[in-house]
């Protein structure tokens, strides 16, 4: 099927080349599908590079021309289909010096390079001899005067995929988040067998100088210690370890997990080996202990949904820059910083991922770790805050602990209990009382301090330790409000528990129920204190966030439940599938979730349904069908929001499909329920809970001044705020400002949700027709049918 064009059909602008080099990382393939499809429907002509930099030194039938129909199917397959090489030839110039020749006579006048630091670095060097390069070959005569002029600026985006994350400037790099989830999928089961036999096991994880992986493994599987590259443990690291584990073990720790990163060492360079590891736990400790390395099983495999929005969002973002960049412009590449998609100089970056090798190479470690950037700094604090238990050092003076409240309100979201684990273990580093609420504001006002069983408790540390790798809500979550259970009995049960901070953990009725206690507080002093709401729900609903906990992980489910409906409509080609999702008023999810599996189309909440957008949708089937022959394996699907219409219902838009194709195809719906909450929840959610729950406590232990009266604080509107990642920062939002600027209260969501233009890309990329779009295989316009 041919992109629709903008009407300039017949003279392409540009063709756009897209190359994967270097390690093979899931997601490559969502990028090129992005790419391609992107330079299409720009009007230009996409072509792929096979074998990374081999195929631009060999040329010829290297270089291959691609079509819509092409990357069908594409997002969720693993590795890359275009393949990846190592190339010797390019490290040399003469082997630069064809490959210039190659694209020239290709007429390629963009490249997209998806890959590591090492591909990236290549592009740079590529990049800067370009004039010489051309120079030479046209001194040669290989190319004319006319070529070398035509062709005089190398325009080169880089799009980062890599398992390592070891790319400066950049959160994440293409493929991070699916290795980590491979990694901690083998954590969780070794975790299992090490709680069965009181056992150690000590993981060695890939990376090589980085040691993302390695910390966020540790991060999100609660790890008892772990080593990185860029920041060495203390020089008597032996005897450091040994007294965390020692001392976890004596806290009545079954199990110890220790992580290895495999470019692990001492603060003077010497390698620390898994095997090192082991001796000391086996021999001093004596503990049982095993080494797993996970090898190249990391590697592999499907993209996690993360990776596919990211590298057909990045995809689309390259081809845009590569149509942006002006002569003399220098090159760029698509990073990611929290949630904002930016680009940036390929140079500066190169130079700064260069730089931290040689920081680690000078001992200079603290560089290292703050030239991976801030996030990678509060990571490891907050790994370290929670793990080292008995750090006397970290304790508050006596006059700043807290009673800090903890509780869970709505649905459960993958990520509470990681949430919640942090939170506990940061409250005892520092010397503050962790009280947990179990079952909401129910639970509060259920039971009180002198009955036996109390709905409040404190927790400790044992208690909490394995739940980061836990779904549900081990304390238990309820949705009704304190004006439910009675707003003063509320306040009442504040002030008998003598909770002086209160971290709140939920979705929209968690933030109905601070706005309530924020209103009520002129009538009910308990409720002047600070609060602090973490949004966790899969809906990603909450005024003040672009994120909430939990919603990865609903987006892992979602996207694991479509592959299978997909491979069902594929397997029987001619049918179509409609896929309810959930989201309450926000298609957020099903907006995200169809960027993921690359959805025929999405129907929001907010944008409706009406029976033109059906006509055109069954129109655009029925086109895609008459001309994909059933030779393609790419199973169609429809995303549908459970609240986008209350008249067109999943099963009616599949009863209509039915109807329409007149016996061409067929079409069933599937409704996934609540299979999209997730089990276990995924590395993201989990490592974004540990860091934005230490936040959160640190937010509420800020107030711990016995100079602020009460009635201070009540002004003070930043007391009661919500945690959120908001483009490409973590922020604290004022409730008050947020209920009054930034709240859609009928349909409970954001007034401007942050990935509504996401929605557009969907349909780009699955070639949707717009409104009085023209048809796509005979260029007419036509109106809606
Ligand atoms: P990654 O991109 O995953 O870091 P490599 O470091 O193996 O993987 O790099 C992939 C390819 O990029 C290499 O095989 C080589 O062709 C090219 N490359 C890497 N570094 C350079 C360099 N400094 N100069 C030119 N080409 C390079």
């Amino acid at each position: 099927m041919a992109p629709v064009t903008n009407g300039e059909a017949s003279k392409p602008r540009k063709r756009i080349a897209v190359m994967t080099s270097g390690g093979d990382a899931p997601g490559m393939n969502g990028a090129v599908r992005a790419v391609v499809r992107m330079t299409l429907q720009e009007n230009c002509e996409a072509y792929a590079v096979m074998e990374g930099y081999q195929g631009l030194v060999e040329g010829g039938d290297w270089i291959k021309q691609m079509e819509w129909a092409d990357v069908r199917g594409w997002l969720s397959e693993g590795g890359t289909l275009i393949g990846t090489a190592r190339c010797q030839d390019f490290r040399e110039r003469p082997g630069r010096l064809r490959a210039a020749k190659n694209m020239i006579e290709k007429g390629i006048n963009g490249l997209v390079i998806c890959g590591g630091d090492g591909s990236l670095t290549g592009a740079d060097t590529f990049r800067k001899e370009w004039p010489s390069l051309l120079s030479q070959l046209a001194s040669s005569k290989e190319i004319t005067a006319a070529e070398q002029e035509e062709y005089k600026f190398l325009n080169i985006v880089g799009l980062v995929g890599s398992i390592d994350n070891d790319f400066a400037d950049t959160d994440a790099t293409i493929g991070c988040y699916s290795s980590l989830g491979r990694i901690c999928e083998a954590v969780d089961y070794i975790d299992a067998t090490a709680f069965s036999h009181q056992r150690a096991f000590v993981i060695e994880v890939m990376g090589r100088h980085c040691g993302w992986l390695a910390l966020m493994a540790g991060v999100s599987t609660g790890a008892d210690y772990v080593f990185i590259p860029e920041n060495p443990p203390p020089e008597d690291w032996e005897a450091h370890m040994c007294d965390i584990i020692k001392n976890h073990r004596a806290l009545g720790k079954r199990k110890t997990i220790v992580i290895v990163a495999e470019g692990a060492h001492d603060r003077d360079l010497n390698k620390i080996s898994p095997t090192k590891v082991k001796d000391l736990l086996s021999g001093p400790l004596k503990l049982d202990t095993r080494i797993t390395t996970l090898g190249h099983v990391q590697r592999g495999g499907q993209a996690c949904a993360y990776d596919r929005q990211m590298s057909t969002l990045q995809g689309v973002e390259a081809v845009r820059a590569v149509l942006d960049a002006k002569p003399g412009d220098a090159s760029h590449f698509i990073s990611v910083v929290e949630n904002k998609i930016v680009r940036k100089p390929l140079l500066e970056a190169v130079a700064t991922t260069q730089a931290v090798a040689e920081a680690i190479e000078n001992k200079d470690f603290d560089k290292a770790v703050s030239l991976r950037g801030d996030e990678f700094k509060e990571y490891y604090d907050a790994y370290m805050t929670t793990t080292a238990t008995e750090d006397a050092g970290q304790l508050l003076p006596e006059s700043k602990r807290m009673n800090i409240g903890i509780i869970h309100v709505g649905a459960p979201a993958g990520g509470m209990n990681s949430a919640t684990r942090s939170a506990v273990a940061y409250c005892l580093s520092r010397g503050h009382k962790p009280w947990a609420i179990h079952n909401g504001f129910p639970g509060l006002v259920r039971h009180h301090k002198d009955e036996p069983i109390g709905s409040v408790r404190l927790v400790d540390w044992l208690e909490v330790e394995g739940w980061i790798s836990k779904g549900g809500s081990e304390i238990g979550t309820n949705r009704d409000l304190p004006s439910k259970v009675g707003l003063a009995e509320t306040a009442a049960c504040f002030k008998e528990w003598k909770i002086d901070g209160l971290f709140i953990i939920g979705g929209f009725e968690a933030y109905s129920a601070l706005s309530e206690m924020r209103k009520g507080q002129a009538e009910h002093p308990p409720f002047r204190i600070p609060m602090v709401l973490l949004p966790a729900t899969i809906s990603n609903n909450v005024p003040g966030t672009e994120y909430s906990v939990g919603s990865d992980t609903c987006l892992n489910a979602l996207v694991g439940y479509c592959d299978a409906i997909k491979q069902s409509a594929s397997a029987s080609r001619r049918r179509i599938f409609v896929v309810e999702t959930q989201g309450g008023r926000s298609g957020y999810i099903a907006t995200m979730a169809g960027l993921a599996i690359g959805a025929l189309a999405v129907y929001t909440p907010e944008e409706g349904i009406d029976l033109a957008m059906l006509g055109r949708d069954i129109e655009h089937l029925r086109e895609s069908f008459a001309t994909d022959k059933g030779q393609t394996r790419g199973g169609k699907l429809i995303l549908n929001s459970e609240h986008a219409s209350a008249t067109y219902t999943t099963q009616v838009i599949a009863d209509m499909i039915k109807e329409e194709s007149h016996g061409r195809f067929e079409s069933r719906f599937a409704i996934p329920g609540h299979v999209q909450q997730g089990g276990t929840p995924s590395p993201m959610d989990r490592v974004r809970a540990v860091r934005l729950a230490v936040k959160c406590i640190q937010k509420l232990e800020g107030y711990a001044d016995s100079d602020k009266t009460p009635e201070v604080q009540m002004k003070d509107e930043d007391t009661m705020s919500v945690i959120g990642i908001t483009g490409a920062s973590v922020v604290f939002n004022s409730m008050k400002r947020l209920e009054a600027e930034e709240t859609d209260w009928k349909d409970r969501r954001p007034l401007n949700e942050s990935w509504l233009a996401y929605k557009k890309i969907v349909d780009t990329l699955s070639g949707r027709p717009k409104p009085m779009d023209c048809c796509h295989h005979c260029g007419k316009k036509k109106t809606a049918v």
